[in-house]
């Protein structure tokens, strides 16, 4: 079987050599080489090229790089062509490990302590328990769920919300856009973990800030156009947010000078809060190639209905 894969050629090299040691009748190409155009069944990137099935008449898929898959335009694919997000464990467990330290930052009240340091300010301010502390989950898709396993275990009152009903352990579950409000009033710390479609872009916005406890805050790691920037300045100012930390933004990088790169009340990272672990992540890529020549269901495949 024949794939090519179009990304950063570092990552590339590592996964042709796994694959040569792994699993020898998988020859993976590294864009621009392609090997025989004919013979090309499956195509992974992060950007595929224009006129992919010119260029790859016999293409079975398409495979991102990533989790999410709002980098392609669906509607220029073919539509029979699956398109298959990236599920792999390493990239889950960063998403934990982010949004664990977020939720424990802002539990702290750990930006309030550094703007208080840069003072020169020794001022504690009351500590509430976990179990006091409700934290709201959007999304409860791979990431959502993970990372609500490991607050619950940290013993956070946790929420959750998602297009239609989930069931977790310990969370109460909320669904679709009758029960966003119920669910938002219970989030003093609100961690958004959507993909972007049609539906979750800017909904982050005032109407939603307004809808939270006074004084809640923000984790976006979801993808930057969720968020509406004016409106959070405007909620950090007025206090109805007291913090926000932001992994995601539009554009990335943010322009010089943007008010988010100095706010005391905004923690800012450049889009790290979770990455594609090389060795998981093509033992991943794999499974799911074998999974196409059984004739079996794709782990990830994106519902194009649906966005995500
Ligand atoms: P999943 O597809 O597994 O889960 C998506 C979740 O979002 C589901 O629970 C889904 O509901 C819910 N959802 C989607 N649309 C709506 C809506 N309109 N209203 C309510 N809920 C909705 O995705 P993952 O958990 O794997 O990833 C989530 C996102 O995280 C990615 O799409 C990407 O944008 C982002 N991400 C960010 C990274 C970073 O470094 N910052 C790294 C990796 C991912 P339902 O359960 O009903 O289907």
């Amino acid at each position: 079987m024949h794939i090519v894969y179009k990304s950063e050629p570092e990552r590339g090299r590592i996964w042709q050599r796994w694959l040569a040691a792994h699993a020898p009748d998988i020859q993976l190409h590294i864009w621009p080489e392609t090997g025989d155009p004919e013979q090309v069944e499956a195509l992974v990137a992060w950007q595929p090229p224009a006129d992919i099935t010119v260029l790859f008449p016999r293409l079975k898929l398409l495979f991102s790089v990533g989790a999410g898959a709002d980098q392609f335009d669906l509607g220029a694919l073919p539509p029979d062509l699956p398109v298959i997000r990236m599920i792999e464990p390493g990239l889950t467990q960063g998403m934990v490990e982010y949004v664990t330290f977020a939720v424990l930052g802002l539990h702290r009240d750990m930006p309030r302590y550094f703007h208080q340091q840069r003072q020169q300010q020794w001022l504690a301010h009351a500590v509430l328990p976990a179990a006091q502390r409700r934290v709201g989950v959007m999304g409860l898709g791979e990431l959502g769920q993970a990372a609500l396993q490991q607050l619950v275990a940290l013993g956070f009152d946790c929420a959750g919300w998602s297009r239609t009903p989930r069931q977790i352990p310990g969370v109460r579950c909320w669904h679709g856009d009758d029960q966003l409000g119920a669910f938002l009033a219970h989030s003093e710390i609100l961690v958004c973990l959507l993909p972007l479609t049609d539906t979750t872009q800017g909904l982050l916005n005032r109407t939603l800030f307004n809808q939270l406890p006074q004084g809640a805050a923000l984790v976006q790691a979801g993808r930057g156009p969720q968020l509406n920037q004016d409106d959070l300045l405007q909620a950090l100012e007025s206090g109805q947010l007291r913090a926000a930390v932001i992994d995601v933004t539009d554009p990335e990088p943010l322009p010089p000078g943007h008010p988010f790169w100095h706010h005391p009340a905004i923690w800012l990272t450049p889009h790290i809060a979770s990455q594609t672990q090389n060795e998981s992540a093509i033992a991943a890529l794999l499974e799911n190639l074998r999974r196409y020549q059984r004739g079996e269901p794709l782990h990830g495949e994106i519902d194009r209905s649906r966005g995500y």
